[in-house]
């Protein structure tokens, strides 16, 4: 089985290092923008195939300016830009994806200093104890001894929080799994609890965001406060930066501990296949919805359980895994997102409702899809069932509305 891995490191690199790193970061972004801003002109000026244009083309033009144009581009490695160009073929490919099947995937946008400070670099990338050798930029120190198995293919490197890390991403031959022997379990990720199994087992939200919420708060009125390109604006934005950092990194480490164990101990894993973007446009719901990462979760669960060799599922977009009774079947018509508790009026059952949910998602027993990103069964969508198809098409929903 082939796979693909990304170890992370932070970098311990010295300034004149720092000054490279930040270069080519801004080569990238500029490559990156150039790019986008030509597509744009390109699209609008000329006709026929003349529109559109690519990666390899653009690399090539970008080039041909450099001598003329943009002589400081020949500081930095030459991945730099060519990746950056890569990446917006693939926005781009994104994009039109998105306006085919009717996701609504926004059209590319341009990049900022700032907020997006990576790059990424291919070709002869060495790692020896404690350093990482990328192209031009030589050898850099890394804070950890990496262990790192499997053949480079690229590495990103990326600032983040004023700390500069590198993603070495490799290519992995692994033997194939054995199946996992164990229980079929379903999960519902709920609001008041990370997650609750079918098997009742509960996993408390740490909520991490909602407790640093008041802090995150502070430091953004502190940024705000600040002169506008002051120093000390600069170090409250590190600040923030900080701790958005840390919550991230809670978040993911909860996250992480649930799908592997999931993934390592059940053989088939039932999941609800949410409209989460329709969700998140629900106001009060949606800060708790982002908070506990559906979207994460589901990623995390894909490629862990090939992992481990065990199943992930799907249920139906459209399957009413809240308003049917786990013990007899009987579908409500209504329940309130904000009723906690099950009551079926047919048997007479009462049951939390995220657990009366997990139980539905694992007894369902739905048809087993090879990727599991494929939605099976044949129900239609009621009135009301999903809020994202009450919305107009021309709204872009992301993640970040909600925060
Ligand atoms: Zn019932």
């Amino acid at each position: 089985m082939l796979i693909y891995r990304a170890y992370r490191y932070e970098l311990d690199p010295n300034n004149r290092q720092r000054t490279h790193m930040a270069k080519h970061a801004g080569c990238a972004r500029f490559a990156y923008n150039w790019g986008l801003e030509e597509r744009i002109r390109r699209y609008q000026t000329k006709t026929g195939k003349e529109r559109f244009t690519n990666s390899i083309e653009q690399h090539r033009e970008l080039n041909r300016l450099k001598l003329s144009k943009f002589p400081w581009m020949y500081e930095v490695s030459k991945y730099a830009p060519q990746a950056a160009l890569q990446d917006l073929d693939k926005a781009f490919q994104n994009f039109r994806r998105g306006l085919r099947n009717g996701t609504r995937i926004g059209f590319p946008k341009f990049k900022r200093k700032g907020r997006n400070e990576s790059f990424r670099l291919g070709g002869p990338i060495r790692v020896t104890d404690k350093r990482i050798q990328l192209p031009r930029l030589g050898k850099i120190r890394l804070k950890e001894v990496p262990k790192i198995l499997g053949r480079i293919l690229n590495a990103t490197v990326s600032r983040k929080a004023d700390r500069w890390f590198v993603s070495i991403c490799v290519e992995l031959n692994l033997p194939d799994p054995t199946p996992v022997h164990g229980p079929k379990v379903g999960v519902d990720l709920g609001i008041n609890f990370l997650a609750i199994l079918s098997d009742g087992t509960e996993y408390e939200n740490h909520r991490v965001f909602a407790s640093k919420l008041r802090k995150l708060r502070k430091l953004s009125r502190q940024v705000s406060r600040k002169r506008n390109r002051s120093q000390n604006r600069r170090k409250a934005v590190i600040r923030l930066a900080k701790l958005h950092w840390r919550i991230s990194n809670c978040r993911k480490d909860v996250l992480h501990k649930l799908t592997t164990y999931l993934a390592k101990n059940h053989s088939q894993i039932v999941i609800e296949n949410l409209c989460v973007k329709g969700l998140i446009r629900n106001k009060t719901l949606g800060r708790a919805i982002t908070d506990v990462g559906f979207f994460e979760f589901r990623r995390q669960l894909e490629y862990k359980t090939k992992w481990y060799g065990s199943k992930l599922v799907l249920a139906p977009r459209f399957f009413p895994s809240s308003k049917r009774c786990s013990r007899c079947g009987h579908i409500k018509n209504k329940l309130s997102l904000f009723t906690r508790e099950f009551q079926c009026e047919s048997c007479g059952l009462e049951i939390n409702r995220d657990l009366n949910a997990a139980k539905n998602l694992v007894a369902a027993g739905w048809v087993e899809t090879e990727n599991a990103c494929l939605e099976v069964g044949g129900y239609r969508p009621l009135e009301g069932q999903c809020p994202s198809m009450k919305q107009e098409p021309n709204t872009t929903g992301s993640l970040e509305s909600a925060g």
